[in-house]
């Protein structure tokens, strides 16, 4: 069994991340989506919030996990059984960032493999800084968020 983790702050999770995902669940048998962090950086969510939000946003998805960790991707993998790291490209600015990560990935474990997906032209522009910029605006965010996020956050209060 393939098992590929797809690792991101999902700060908030988009439909771009959710796209990127339903497209990873229907090529390998098991996707674990991982909510990376870093007590250090500061978020906008805390990782509980992030990790619920995304266990909301797939529960249509039989073969997803939804988990969190602190440390190297490479490490979680292995401890996962997992042989695939699953990202997302949205535009050639995203490409030197990733093709860096994914290289060093590879140089701390061989095992790994990173495979890129590419979503659906209308998700390829959402990112969650763009969103958070948004919400804390006023603005309405439901057409770049699954459902439950944009639910949600209309009734956190954000003072
Ligand atoms: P990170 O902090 O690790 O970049 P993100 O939550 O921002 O975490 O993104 C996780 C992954 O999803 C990254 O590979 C990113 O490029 C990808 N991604 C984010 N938004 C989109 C999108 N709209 N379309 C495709 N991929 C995306």
């Amino acid at each position: 069994m393939t098992i590929a983790i797809y690792p991101g702050s999902f700060d908030p999770i988009t439909k771009g991340h959710l796209d990127v995902l339903e497209t990873g669940a229907k090529i390998f048998e098991k996707v674990i989506i991982v909510v990376a962090y870093n007590l250090n950086k500061k978020s906008f969510l805390t990782v509980d919030e992030r990790v619920n939000l995304i266990k909301e946003s797939v529960k249509h998805l039989d073969n997803v996990e939804v988990d969190s960790f602190d440390g190297l991707t490479v490490d979680y993998a292995k401890k996962r059984n997992a042989t695939i790291l699953l990202r997302g490209l949205r535009a050639v600015s995203d490409f030197e960032y990733e093709m860096q990560l994914s290289q060093t990935n590879s140089a701390l474990s061989e095992d790994i493999k990173t495979v890129f997906l590419i979503t659906k032209p209308e998700y390829n522009f959402i990112s969650s800084s763009t969103v958070k910029e948004i919400y804390l605006n006023n603005g309405d965010i439901s057409k770049f968020v699954p459902q439950p996020v944009s639910e949600y956050l209309k009734n956190k209060s954000i003072f």
